[in-house]
């Protein structure tokens, strides 16, 4: 994630929390655990995945929360 690119701040456009309009957020790290029955290893396997959290209230926009989450019974959902 540390790409160079020649694009000015001119040309960004400010992301804003979903939940509180904040506008600076923290890095935050979610963590996917995948059985060892579909890995074949020894023991389950936790993934981090990187992502960030509003700084004044902890909400996670949509953008940045885990695509593919299934709700599972065994994986408890995140919450800020
Ligand atoms: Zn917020």
């Amino acid at each position: 994630m540390d790409q160079q690119v020649k694009v000015g701040l001119e040309n960004s456009s400010p992301i804003i929390c979903e939940s509180c309009g904040g506008d600076t957020f923290r890095e935050a790290t979610y963590l996917r655990k995948i059985s060892r029955l579909l890995t074949g290893s020894q023991e389950d396997m936790i993934v981090p995945v990187p992502t960030f959290t509003c700084a004044k209230c902890s909400h996670v926009n949509e953008q940045f929360q885990v695509q593919d989450a299934k709700p599972q019974p065994t994986d408890p959902k995140i919450i800020s």
